[in-house]
């Protein structure tokens, strides 16, 4: 994602805004009636300057002393127009801005929904790859800058094309050869204006890209406070952001400066064209009319009109800068948007399956999509009957819940296949093979919310009674009776107000509730103390009773009525067979390993 931030628009990303009108369709007419306020308001405001420009220049003495509706001739009647242009104005405006935040909500509120559902809809190999904080940040600055530029950038640009045609007009009209003095000045700023600009967007996507970076660092460290304060990192933690931010300040002061530059020469450029246009108008006013001269009116409304479309003029590059960036932003959007997707159902759950349980691994390689070069699991094969009970051990880094990530699908096979009751997990609907799954792993993070929304979460239409069987089965009824609000008790940010025995039996809970054919333990027990590991043991084996269990273990006395034994080395099986089998075969790795914890 980073390096497709800093592209250049291209045609490519000129095409992937366009998708994003697709966003803006359902609300196209909402857009189309606040367009017509946005001309209508574009209209009123330049004809007051112009208004007021005729009224400058009349002579006072000829102005007249009566009200006269409406004649331009007479310093009343132009008031009289003057005076009905400004509530005129108001109320554009006013729907203006109702009509085109009407349609920017709508579409951020799409837009949020679709990113938001294409961002847990992406495969697990996404977030490998991608920073979480990183991520987040990023959405919510392209959303941010996409909602200032559809309510207001967009408005504002179009506002001053109109302004600068109609005065463009109005000038030409007034008097050719000034016209042509000024439109002279014209193509020269507005060419500096785009150069520079495409220099000062560059500029401030990099301040956004370490903005990003610093937010990776805050979401890192915030999400393991508890080791960074054990080991007593604050102070390098500290300077590692104190340096992502002063890099933030550093290229943004570096815009900064530029930005400054620009507006400096821009407004050096137009008060310099300003004061020479002047000077050649009352040149002209100083011929009079009938020498191919001017009227002071007219000269007065030349110098209202070349003021606008000087200040339109002046806006422009800004404004274009706020849209490249917007275009950027939308690219990102449409990137994560249309990234790749996990078939997931997305809008409900959908028909249970009811599988048997029969799992077939069959020479199965793998590695992981962020370390190509690693062989994890070579041609592994193995199967477990339905209702069968496998256990997997074996060294750390060998590759257990690799195997608990493939079963649950979670990355795609480099060859090989895994059937579920006889047919290859291919062929089943994604959601509806998960929903057969329960997967209780070792470090488990629970919501932020409350008990009863955390065991919910196995089933999220369960009753409170079939939450609180649920809860009794992973003998957590006890405990969550007795903190004061019971199952409404917040559990805190990812669960860190509770034990992790505790934790560890309210995924089981949800487990229970969700009553999946297929169980996937993964060293579920092997955080916890041995009074709380036999409650949860209790648990798990209630729980693994006639249905089919994977059982990744670190404590292997606990295994003895597992129906068989993996070992596991290196990605491979190197020994399969009963509890008491392999703690038969003297010398063999199962062997080893129950020695090593028998001391
Ligand atoms: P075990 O559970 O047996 O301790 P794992 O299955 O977690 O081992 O890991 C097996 C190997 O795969 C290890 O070498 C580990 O570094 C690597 N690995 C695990 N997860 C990832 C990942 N998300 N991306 C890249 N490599 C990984
Ligand atoms: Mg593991």
């Amino acid at each position: 994602m980073k390096e497709k931030r800093r592209k250049k628009v291209s045609a490519e990303s000129l095409k992937k805004a366009k998708n994003f009108l697709f966003f803006l369709r359902p609300y196209s007419i909402t857009y189309g009636v606040g367009f017509v306020f946005l001309i209508g308001s574009s209209v009123v405001s330049i004809s007051i300057p112009y208004l007021l420009g005729k009224i400058l220049g009349m002579d006072p003495k000829m102005a007249g002393e009566d009200w006269q509706w409406f004649d331009m001739n007479s310093l009343y009647g132009v008031l009289s127009i003057i005076g009905l242009a400004l509530p005129l104005q108001a109320i554009f405006s006013f729907f203006r801005i109702y009509f085109f935040s009407v349609v920017t909500q709508n579409t951020l509120r799409d837009l949020r929904v679709k990113a938001y559902s294409a961002l847990i809809g992406s495969p697990i190999s996404f977030f490998d790859q991608n920073k979480v904080g990183e991520l987040t940040s990023r959405v919510s600055a392209d959303l941010s800058l996409l909602q200032e530029t559809l309510t207001t950038t967009i408005a504002e640009f179009i506002r001053q094309f109109i302004i600068i045609g109609i005065a463009l007009v109005l000038v030409i009209y007034t008097s050719p050869a000034l016209a042509l003095t000024m439109l002279l000045v014209i193509p020269f700023v507005a060419l500096f204006a785009v150069f520079f600009g495409k220099f000062i967007r560059k500029l401030s996507k990099q301040t956004q890209d370490e903005a990003a970076k610093s937010n990776g660092i805050l979401e890192e460290s915030l999400s393991s406070i508890k080791s960074l304060k054990s080991f007593t990192n604050e102070w390098y933690e500290i300077a590692r952001y104190g340096k992502a931010t002063e890099a933030i300040r550093n290229i943004a002061l570096k815009t900064a400066i530029w930005r400054g530059v620009f507006v400096a020469f821009i407004l050096v450029v137009m008060f310099g064209s300003v004061v020479f246009i002047i000077w050649r108008g009352i040149e002209l006013v100083k011929l009079g009319p009938e020498n191919g001269g001017i009227t002071s009116e007219s000269f007065f409304e030349f110098i209202m009109m070349t003021v606008m479309i000087g200040a339109s003029i002046g806006a422009i590059p800004d404004l274009l800068t706020k849209i490249q960036n917007a275009i950027g932003s939308t690219e990102n959007l449409m990137d994560l948007i249309n990234g790749e997707q996990e078939n997931v159902a997305k809008d409900g759950p959908r028909q249970a399956l009811k599988l048997k349980g029969n799992i077939t691994l069959k020479e199965i390689s793998f590695s992981y999509p962020s370390r190509k070069e690693v062989n994890v699991l070579h041609d592994l094969s193995f199967e477990v009957k339905a209702g069968e009970q496998i256990a997997i051990v074996g060294s750390s880094g060998g590759g257990k819940s690799t195997i608990a990530n493939l079963i649950l699908q979670f990355y795609k096979l480099d060859s090989g296949e895994i059937l579920f009751d006889g047919k290859s997990a291919d062929s089943y609907d994604l959601s509806s093979l998960r929903a057969e799954m329960a997967y209780v792993p070792q470090e488990i993070i629970l919501l932020g919310g409350t008990i009863e929304e955390n065991i919910r979460f196995g089933k999220p239409s369960a009753t409170l009674s079939e939450i609180k069987e649920a809860a009794k089965q992973a003998n957590a009824l006890d405990f969550i009776n007795e903190f004061p609000d019971g199952f409404y008790t917040i559990v805190g940010d990812r669960g860190i107000q509770l034990s992790g025995g505790q934790r560890q039996r309210i995924a089981i809970a949800r487990a229970i509730l969700k009553n999946p054919s297929i169980l996937i333990l993964d060293e579920a027990t092997s955080a916890l103390d041995t009074n709380s590991e036999v409650l949860v043991q209790d648990a798990l084996n209630l729980l693994m009773k006639g249905r089919t269990s994977i059982v990744i273990a670190h404590r292997l006395s606990t295994l003895k009525n597992s129906d068989r034994i993996i070992v596991l080395k290196g990605g491979k099986i190197i020994e399969s067979g009963t509890h008491d089998e392999l703690s038969a075969q003297s010398g063999g790795a199962f062997a080893q390993l129950k020695q090593l914890q028998a001391h």
